[in-house]
């Protein structure tokens, strides 16, 4: 009976999908996951624990916390008359933006492959997910298709992640700008990997009406206290303002937030240390025979196996001890894994695993 009431009830979009799956990675050198692999130095500990005793958790948070969000604007340099909307982690935004948009027949455009949780969001609120595949032999845009589909589907929004997950890659600014131009819609510019990548489009906020900058703190080092932001004119994101739900951001985020970004220059070290470990874990990836390794900017590389061993590569990869992300399978991905860059000894520990796997 209760089975045929969720059949009533529960959207069909919603039974059709499957959980959001994270493996289990206990015991495990963990380069999955986009995670910074340095927590919080040692001698900062005491000062933010110190801060913590002093939060009221029996009141609510600030609703729309002004200290962070100076921390944000300053640290950036976010021009005065650009708005920010905060998000329990980029994720929330995205869906604030779908749910602001959503409707009949509205379009979410991305190319492909990009971030899972576009498609994810998409089905969530119902909207037509249309994607455009990328070049298949270096992941650039296909800025003709892109440009098409745009004519054709009319999108309400489109998402370029910059540089893209999961390949790794910045496309041409100059190529976004003029599918920004040609967009009827809103065009959000995910910049979760801001930290490891050689441009950004802040600096094009307010350039073009509809463009919309997203990022996060959750790869430079803040995974766990899940904050995204969102960046972008006030017509629109007064809009979204009003979708955020009052306290989405909680207490102790507020308060860890502003304490880190007291301390940009200790997240600012440690992605300059998994940048240039990147370059190492590159070179040695492209010296390995039988890899192919992807060009990154962000804090993972994307690699191919030799043809049809992805699957069994991973489990012996695992089986050492590694875990990271195994992608083949999926649409123009064939034959490829992830890894994510951590400390140079786990680097290493994966480099050993992936050379026993060959
Ligand atoms: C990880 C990731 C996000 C999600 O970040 P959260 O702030 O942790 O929700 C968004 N976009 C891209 C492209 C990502 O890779």
């Amino acid at each position: 009976m209760s089975q045929r009431t969720v059949r009533q009830w529960i959207r069909p979009e919603i039974r059709a999908q499957t959980p959001y799956h994270v493996p289990d990675a206990t015991g495990m050198v963990k380069l999955d996951a986009m995670e910074n692999p340095y927590g919080l130095p040692r001698h900062l500990v005491e000062d933010w624990l110190a801060r913590l005793r002093s939060v009221p958790l029996n009141r609510y948070p600030e609703s729309s916390p002004q200290a962070v969000k100076e921390g944000l604007r300053s640290i950036l340099g976010l021009p005065a008359e650009q708005q920010l909307v905060l998000g329990n982690g980029s994720d929330e935004l995205i869906q604030t933006i779908a749910l602001g948009v959503m409707g009949q027949g509205r379009v979410m455009l991305a190319p492909a492959p990009s971030f899972v949780m576009y498609r994810t969001i998409s089905s969530y609120t119902d909207m037509r997910y249309v994607e455009v595949p990328l070049n298949s032999s270096d992941f650039a845009l296909d800025t003709q298709a892109m440009r098409s589909a745009i004519e054709r589907y009319q999108p309400a929004v489109l998402f370029l992640a910059y540089p893209n997950n999961p390949t790794g890659n910045l496309w041409r600014k100059k190529e976004i700008e003029e599918l920004v131009l040609s967009a009827p819609g809103l065009v959000v510019i995910d910049e979760a990997y801001a930290p490891f990548a050689t441009d950004s489009f802040i600096d094009r906020l307010g350039a073009y009406p509809n463009l919309l900058v997203m990022r996060t703190l959750s790869k430079m080092g803040l995974a766990g206290l899940r904050l995204g932001f969102l960046m972008g004119p006030s017509e629109w994101l007064s809009e979204f303002e009003k979708l955020r739900l009052p306290y989405n951001i909680n207490s102790l985020t507020q308060v860890s937030v502003e304490f880190a970004l007291a301390h940009q220059a200790v997240f600012d070290e440690q992605a300059a240390r998994i940048r240039s470990a990147r370059e190492r874990l590159f070179n040695a990836l492209s010296d390995m025979e039988g890899i192919r390794a992807y060009p990154s900017e962000a804090n993972f590389i994307l690699f191919r196996t030799p043809k049809g061993r992805a699957d069994e590569m991973f489990a012996a990869i695992k089986q050492q001890g590694v875990l990271i992300k195994n992608l083949s399978g999926q649409a123009m991905l064939n034959d490829c894994l992830r890894v994510t860059v951590g400390k140079p000894s786990e680097n290493e520990c994966f480099l050993t695993a992936l050379a026993n796997s060959l």
